[in-house]
């Protein structure tokens, strides 16, 4: 199955002049759904992870029930102001001004082998925040994986770990 033909690109979302690739159309159809599932999956198994842990939001769509599906756990990098508990934070540099992503403190166990998802790989800033972040409370983090991967960006060069992607874009 041609995973493309169920992304759309919607002109000028966010902002004017971005193409936004928009997975709600794969999501909501049951069998490319189905696919891409089973090909992250059989992407991400030979790194034998602990925990997959999901970017907020729309990594999250991925992480948990990929964990699922893979018998491991799945842990939350959110945004400020969400997570209950004690917390750690990372802030990284977005094309104008700063974000941050936050996980508990206690998520992770020492050298628990992590995988980290999210929907789509551009500049890599985000992933390489979460990297980061999953590093500083412990984890050894294997590998990245995405539905989409922007290549034109060089996104993965920033990563410092593999990085697997079911479709990709010039
Ligand atoms: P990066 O940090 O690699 O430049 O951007 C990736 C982050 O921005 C991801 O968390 C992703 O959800 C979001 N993002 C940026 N552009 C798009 C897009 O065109 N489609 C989707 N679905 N997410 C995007």
């Amino acid at each position: 199955m041609d995973l493309k033909q169920h992304i759309r690109g919607i002109p000028d979302f966010p902002k004017p002049g971005i193409l936004f690739y928009d997975i709600s159309t794969l999501l909501r159809n049951a069998d490319a759904w189905q696919v891409a599932m089973g090909r992250l999956a059989h992407a991400v198994a030979p790194a034998q992870p602990h925990l997959l842990a999901g970017v907020e939001s729309r990594g999250f769509l991925l992480a948990a029930p990929l964990a699922s599906k893979l018998g491991c756990g799945f842990i939350m990098l959110r945004k400020p102001g969400k997570l209950p508990g004690r917390t750690v934070s990372l802030e990284y540099d977005l094309e104008y001004g700063t974000d941050s992503l936050h996980i508990q403190e206690d998520a992770v166990k020492p050298g628990q082998r992590v995988v980290v998802v999210d929907d789509l790989l551009a500049t890599g800033g985000t992933l390489a925040a979460a990297i980061s972040l999953l590093r500083k409370v412990g984890a050894e983090v294997t590998m990245a994986a995405v539905i989409i991967e922007i290549l034109a960006l060089g996104g993965r060069d920033r990563l410092g770990v593999p990085a697997t992607a079911l479709v990709t874009y010039e």
